[in-house]
C-alpha cells in the first residue's frame, strides 16, 4: 500500500524554516497522536471537554482558566469579542457590528503587524498609541504613561500588546494604566514558546488575555492555540465559540460560563466559525504537558549538537558560509544556524534566493528560514526539522549549491 500522501501525489517537504503554518506548522508526538485518536473514534459534550480543558490549562500555567482556539489568531479575534461583549447576549449577537458599543481596542504604533485583521475581525477599530522613534532610529523614547492614558476615553475596550515586537518594558505600564480604567490588556505571545516560563510569565505581569498559537513550538496540533487568563473574559471567549443550537430549557453551559450574568441563552457567536474539534483540544492539551514536562536545557543541546554537525558537513562550500547563533538563557531560545550565501563569505541575496527556488525545486523539496533572506543569509530553524531529515537538507544544499550559476 503506498501512503496516502503517496496517493495525493503530495511531497513530503524538508522544512527547515520553522513551524511555519504554511509547510504545515509543528510535527507531533506519537503521543499527541494517540490522544487525538482516542478523541475522535468518541462522543464527548464539547463544554465538558473545553472545562476539563480550562482546569488542566490553568494548572499548568497559573491562570485563572484557559481555552483551546482554533489557533492564535483565532485567540486574538476571541479575545478581542470577549472584551467588546462581555456577557451581553445582545452586544454576542452584534458583533462584529459595534455600533453602540466601545470598541476601539488600543495598540502600540511600533506594534501593528498583518495579525491586526485578527482583531479588527471582531469589529473592534484599532487606536494606534505613541510614535517610532527607536523604529526610524529618529530618538531614543518608548512610549509614556500620558500618551497612553490621553488614548483611553468612553470608546475604548482594551488594549492588545504584541510580546516580542519590541518594548517588553511598556507592559506594565500599559497594564498600570488600563486597569486604572478598569480596562483589559490583552497580549499576543503567538510565538513566545519556548521558554516555557512564558507560559505564566505575562498572566503574572497582570494580562488579561494571552494568546499562544499551539502549532508553533508547542508541538500541538495545527490549528489549534491556547487563550489563558480571567475567568470571565475566558468564559466569554468560550460561549462566542460555543455551537449554541441548543434548548433553552434543557441548555448544559460550559462551567465557565456565569449564567448569573446573562439575561438568556445567546445566538451562535462570532467565533462559530473558528470552531475547535475534539482532536484539536485533546491534541493540544497532551502537547502542552509534554511541553511543559520537558527538559529544555537537554533540548537546547540537541538542536544544538545538530546544528554543529550540519555545519560541518557544510564546511568546505566555496558558496555558503555557516554560522551558529546559539540559545541562551533570558536570550534567544531556539539556537539557528545562519547560512551567509555568496562568493568568498560575501551576502549575496540574489544568490540566496535563488539557493532558495533550487531547494524548493529539488525531489525532495526543502524549505530554509527567509527572514534574513535581503542581507544574503538563510538560517536552519531545527524546531521543525525532523532529526532524519538532517542530512538530506545538507545533500540538497550541496546539490543546489553545485549547480549555481557561477557568481
Ligand atoms: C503565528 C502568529 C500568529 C498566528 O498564530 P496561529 O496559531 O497560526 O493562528 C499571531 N500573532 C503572531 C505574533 C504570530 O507569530
Amino acid at each position: 500500500m503506498r501512503s496516502f500522501l503517496d496517493r495525493l501525489g503530495v511531497p513530503r517537504r524538508i522544512n527547515a524554516a520553522g513551524t511555519l503554518t504554511r509547510l504545515g506548522g509543528s510535527l507531533m508526538a506519537p503521543e499527541v497522536l494517540d490522544a487525538m485518536r482516542e478523541a475522535a473514534s468518541s462522543s464527548v459534550d464539547m463544554a465538558e471537554l473545553q472545562s476539563a480543558a480550562s482546569r488542566r490549562i490553568a494548572a499548568l500555567t497559573g491562570a485563572e482558566a484557559g481555552l483551546v482556539t482554533s489557533g492564535a489568531s483565532a485567540g486574538l479575534t476571541l479575545a478581542t469579542a470577549a472584551c467588546l461583549a462581555g456577557w451581553d447576549a445582545a452586544r454576542m449577537a452584534a458583533l462584529p457590528d459595534t455600533r453602540g458599543m466601545p470598541a476601539r481596542m488600543l495598540m502600540l504604533r511600533t506594534h501593528r503587524n498583518s495579525y491586526d485583521h485578527a482583531v479588527r475581525l471582531a469589529g473592534a477599530q484599532i487606536v494606534d498609541v505613541g510614535h517610532n522613534d527607536r523604529g526610524t532610529g529618529a530618538g531614543v523614547r518608548g512610549v509614556e504613561p500620558w500618551e497612553i492614558e490621553s488614548a483611553v476615553d468612553a470608546q475604548t475596550a482594551g488594549f492588545v500588546f504584541v510580546a516580542g515586537a519590541g518594548g517588553a518594558a511598556a507592559l506594565p505600564v500599559v497594564i498600570e494604566v488600563m486597569h486604572r480604567h478598569g480596562l483589559p490588556v490583552v497580549v499576543d505571545a503567538a510565538a513566545q514558546l519556548p521558554p516555557a516560563s512564558n507560559l505564566h510569565r505575562f498572566v503574572d505581569q497582570g494580562a488579561d488575555l494571552v494568546v499562544f498559537s499551539g502549532g508553533k513550538a508547542l508541538g500541538g496540533p495545527q490549528a489549534s492555540g491556547l487563550l489563558i487568563g480571567r475567568r470571565a473574559l475566558v468564559g466569554s471567549a468560550l460561549l462566542q465559540m460555543m455551537d449554541m443550537d441548543v434548548h433553552p430549557a434543557t441548555w448544559a453551559p460550559a462551567e465557565l460560563v456565569d449564567t448569573t450574568r446573562l439575561r438568556g441563552t445567546p445566538l451562535h457567536g462570532i467565533g462559530r466559525g473558528f470552531k475547535v474539534g475534539k482532536e484539536e483540544i485533546a491534541g493540544l492539551l497532551c502537547a502542552l504537558e509534554r511541553f511543559v514536562a520537558r527538559d529544555e536545557a537537554a533540548q537546547v543541546d540537541v538542536w544544538t549538537q545538530r546544528l554543529r554537525a550540519m555545519a560541518v558537513s557544510l564546511g568546505g562550500q566555496p558558496l555558503l558560509r555557516a554560522t551558529l547563533r546559539e540559545a541562551a538563557p533570558g536570550g534567544r531560545a531556539v539556537p539557528v544556524l545562519d547560512l551567509t550565501i555568496g562568493a568568498e563569505g560575501r551576502p549575496d541575496p540574489t544568490a540566496a534566493a535563488a539557493l532558495c527556488r533550487r531547494l524548493q525545486a529539488q525531489a525532495r523539496p526543502a524549505h530554509l528560514a527567509e527572514d534574513r533572506l535581503d542581507e544574503g543569509v538563510l538560517t536552519i530553524n531545527p524546531l521543525a526539522l525532523s532529526p532524519q531529515d538532517d542530512s538530506a537538507l545538507v545533500a540538497g544544499l550541496v546539490a543546489a549549491l553545485a549547480t549555481s550559476p557561477a557568481p
